[in-house]
C-alpha cells in the first residue's frame, strides 16, 4: 500500500495535549482555506510504501507513546490512515487525529475498529458560511462527522474529542453558534494569522470566550495553549 507523505516529527509536545508524540503528516487536502499554513504538503505527490512510514513510527517509540496523523487532511487517504493507524495500534501507541472534518465515514471506520483515542475536529466558521470559506461543498459532511465524535465521545468510544475553532479579528461573533453546536467536545480558539488581518490577542479571545460560560483552551502564538475558564 503506498501513502502520499507529507512529513515526520519523531517526538512532538504540542500536537496532542498532554502526550509525547511523533506526528505524521499526510499530504493533500480538497480544501482551500485562505489562511492554510501547511500550504506545502496541501498538493503534490510523495507516493512511499506504508511499511517506511511504519518504519518512521516505530522509530519513535522509545520516546513517543502515541502518534498523531495531520496534514494536509489525513482522511483525504483512508485506506492508508486505516492501514497506519492499525499499525500503530499494534505498536501499542495511542493514535490521535487532526482532521477538517470532510470525510465523516473515515472517522466512524477509525472509531468503529477502535484505532483513535484522540481527534482534533476544525470547525472553521459557521454552517452558513462553511462552504465559501473552503471554497468546496463541505459543511452537511463536516455536521456528519461533529455527529460522528459527539456520539463516540458520548458513549466511551472516543476519549477526547476538541472542536478547534480558528477566530479572525471580525468573526468574533460567530463563536456563539460555533459553541453551541459543539456542546459536549472541547472547545480550543486558535488566534486566526494570515495576511491582511491583525491577529486577535489572547485577551481578545479571553474577552470572547467570557460569554460564553464554558471552560476553554486558547492558542496563540505569543503564549501557546492556554486554559480559559471564564468563572475564574
Ligand atoms: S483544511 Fe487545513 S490543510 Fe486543508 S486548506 Fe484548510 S487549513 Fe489547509
Amino acid at each position: 500500500m503506498h501513502v502520499n507523505f507529507g512529513g515526520f516529527v519523531p517526538i512532538s509536545t504540542v500536537d496532542w495535549r498532554g502526550r509525547a508524540a511523533c506526528t505524521v503528516f499526510l499530504r493533500g487536502c480538497p480544501a482551500r482555506c485562505f489562511y492554510c499554513h501547511n500550504i506545502a504538503i496541501h498538493g503534490g505527490e510523495d507516493l512511499r510504501d506504508a511499511d517506511e512510514i511504519i518504519a518512521m513510527i516505530r522509530s519513535s517509540r522509545t520516546v513517543a507513546g502515541a502518534v498523531v496523523f495531520s496534514g494536509g487532511e489525513p482522511t483525504l487517504q483512508g485506506p492508508a490512515l486505516v492501514h497506519l493507524a492499525a499499525a500503530a495500534r499494534n505498536m501499542g501507541l495511542s493514535v490521535g487525529l487532526h482532521t477538517n472534518g470532510i470525510f465523516p465515514r473515515v472517522l466512524e471506520d477509525l472509531i468503529g475498529r477502535h484505532l483513535v483515542e484522540m481527534i482534533a475536529l476544525d470547525i472553521k466558521t459557521t454552517w452558513e458560511r462553511y462552504d465559501e470559506l473552503l471554497e468546496l461543498t463541505a459543511a452537511d459532511a463536516v455536521k456528519q462527522s461533529l455527529a460522528v465524535c459527539k456520539r463516540a465521545k458520548a458513549d466511551g468510544s472516543l476519549g477526547t474529542c476538541q472542536a478547534v475553532v480558528t477566530l479572525f479579528r471580525g468573526r468574533e461573533d460567530d463563536l456563539p453558534s460555533i459553541a453551541e453546536a459543539t456542546q459536549g467536545l472541547d472547545l480550543v480558539l486558535q488566534q486566526g494569522v494570515a495576511a491582511g488581518f491583525v491577529p486577535l490577542t489572547r485577551q481578545e479571545l479571553e474577552a470572547v470566550a467570557a460569554s460564553l460560560g464554558r471552560k476553554v483552551r486558547i492558542r496563540t502564538r505569543e503564549d501557546g495553549e492556554v486554559g480559559y475558564d471564564p468563572e475564574q
